[in-house]
């Protein structure tokens, strides 16, 4: 009877390692993969390049003049006078006038330059 007991155990303890090991696994699979994305962004440097903080010069994005930029609805701090992506949340950036863009941030309490 104690020898069987004793079997179950190790056979519990044995499942358990395997199960911990294999988690442990596909975590740092998980972080390999994020490594390798966050050196792909390091390359496309253009594109952290529109993430702006502190004071945000809108007039100084809108490069063209044209009065439109490129915002993220959901990080509205990214703000590119050309179309493109969000680094962050990689959403496509809605092309609002420079007013708008300034309403937008301004609601959610970010700092914009006067002009
Ligand atoms: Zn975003």
């Amino acid at each position: 009877m104690k020898t069987r007991l004793k079997k179950t155990l190790q056979v519990g303890v044995l499942a358990s390692v395997i199960i911990v090991v294999s988690i442990f696994t596909a975590c740092n699979q998980d972080k390999n993969t994020q490594d390798h994305e966050s050196m792909n962004m390091e390359k496309g440097q253009t594109n952290s390049a529109i993430v702006h903080e502190g004071m945000i010069d809108l007039m100084a994005i809108d490069k063209n003049k044209d009065g439109m930029v490129y915002q993220d609805m959901m990080d509205w701090n990214v703000i590119s006078d050309e179309p493109g992506k969000c680094p962050l949340c990689k959403m496509t950036l809605t092309e609002v006038s420079i007013e708008k863009a300034k309403e937008n941030l301004v609601k959610n309490n970010f700092k914009v330059k006067e002009s």
